[in-house]
């Protein structure tokens, strides 16, 4: 029999951090989706075995693993490259970089450097380094098509669109599990708090992130570097049942908005077809009375100040988003290992933004200089 993926229909897709909250759902939508696409590789940081378990369902021709551990796994590919590695992968047409965090950086370069399609869930690598993503890009002819949900429903309210018909997007924020806290009791929040999302289920760091609303200000870093609007054009409203996705208001005026239930399938299925569509069936049914009433707030700006020191980052440019990302990574990593408190993790992100504002940003060395310094200024707050 012919082998099946040597159809010209079939696209291959390499899932980086195939293990994570993200990777897992997009490893849903392929099995559904096994006439249009195949699994081409996985990637996971250190959980062998449900690696192993999606290697023998989706049977890839790559297989990597960060860390190891004592396990031997013949053929498995280990240690940090084996990110780019996997997405270089000849057999795969589109990247899906659902890892967290800076370490996905070079595995979008790589792919984009090679003209491919990266469906990006991570946010991180665009931030820190928007304008050489914008180049291997332009070089290489790849293309970025978002995952996050507010900015794949940016592209669908977009596409078919002339771009310089828009006037303002409008990113909707869920408000995080402390929406409706006061100041004094964010003071007391702790861990188990934070990790109690009311609308999304979702890996631990973009949790915190939404609790602190930081993931809203690489929201907006993103949207500046996908959509190409200036800062004073991206606002953020808080909806607290996460159906409105975002909104788009065009020059006349007219608003068009994408909504849905609150899943992530839909985002992922989007980023592989787009601009095309294929039906599904993993997303719920739209019931628009059982979603009611659907609501929108102004943002506490000034309780939860990670918004403001992002968004100022990304007007500040240079390497100010890549200090924005890192120090907001270590700052929720040490929160998560209880080393300081939720009202800790803004400081520490300001203070590394004002002492290490003048470095170097012009490529990928010189930002990653800034996201070690970022890290290591984080963590002298809690050794001083
Ligand atoms: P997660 O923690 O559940 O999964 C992360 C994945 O990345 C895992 O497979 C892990 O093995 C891998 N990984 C972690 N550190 C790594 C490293 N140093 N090197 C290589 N691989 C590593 O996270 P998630 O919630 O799936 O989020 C992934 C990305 O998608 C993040 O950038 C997040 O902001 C973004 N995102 C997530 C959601 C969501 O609903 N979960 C929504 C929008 C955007
Ligand atoms: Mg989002």
């Amino acid at each position: 029999m012919a082998d099946p993926r040597a159809t010209v229909t079939r696209r291959g897709v390499a899932v980086l951090g195939s293990t994570g909250s993200i990777g897992t759902t997009a490893l849903r939508v392929l099995g559904r989706h096994a006439d249009a696409f195949f699994v081409a590789a996985l990637t996971a940081h250190s959980n062998a075995a449900l690696l192993q378990e999606q290697a023998r369902e989706f049977e890839p021709s790559f297989v990597g693993i960060v860390q190891n551990g004592a396990d031997d796994h013949g053929d498995w590919r280990h240690g940090p490259s084996c990110l780019v590695e996997a997405a270089m992968h000849e057999d795969a047409s589109i990247v899906l970089n659902a890892v967290v965090g800076a370490a996905g950086l070079d595995a979008t370069l790589a792919a984009l450097a090679a003209g491919k399609r990266v469906a990006l869930a991570n946010k991180e690598t665009l931030v820190m380094a928007g304008a050489l993503v914008a180049d291997a890009c332009r070089l290489g002819g790849g293309e970025i098509v978002p995952v996050d949900s507010e900015h794949s429903a940016i592209l669908q309210c977009l596409t078919g669109r002339a771009g310089t018909d828009v006037r303002r997007l409008v990113l909707t924020a869920s408000g995080g599990p402390f929406r409706g806290w006061s100041r004094e009791r964010l003071e007391r929040a702790t861990v188990a708090d934070a990790l109690r999302h009311p609308t999304w289920r979702m890996g631990r760091k973009i949790t915190i992130d939404s609790a602190t609303l930081a993931n809203k200000a690489l929201e907006v870093i993103e949207a500046h570097f996908l959509f190409g609007l200036p800062y004073d054009r991206i606002e953020v409203v808080v909806h607290p049942q996460s159906v409105v996705h975002s909104f788009v208001e065009f020059v006349d005026g007219s608003i068009v908005a994408q909504m849905g239930v609150p899943s992530m399938e839909l985002p992922v299925l989007y980023a592989l077809t787009h601009p095309e569509r294929v039906p599904d069936t993993g997303v719920p049914p739209f019931d628009p009375i059982e979603l009611s009433p659907l609501t929108f707030e102004a943002v506490r700006m000034e309780d939860f100040p990670a918004l403001r020191l992002g968004v100022q980052a990304g007007r500040a440019g240079g390497c100010s988003p890549a200090v924005f990302n890192a120090a907001n990574e270590q700052a929720v990593a040490l929160f998560l290992e209880g080393r300081i408190v939720f009202a800790d993790i803004a400081p520490a992100i300001a203070g590394a933004l004002d002492a290490l504002a003048g470095m170097a940003s012009a490529d990928r060395e010189a930002l990653l200089a800034a996201d070690a310094e970022a890290r290591r200024h984080v963590n002298a707050m809690i050794t001083c």
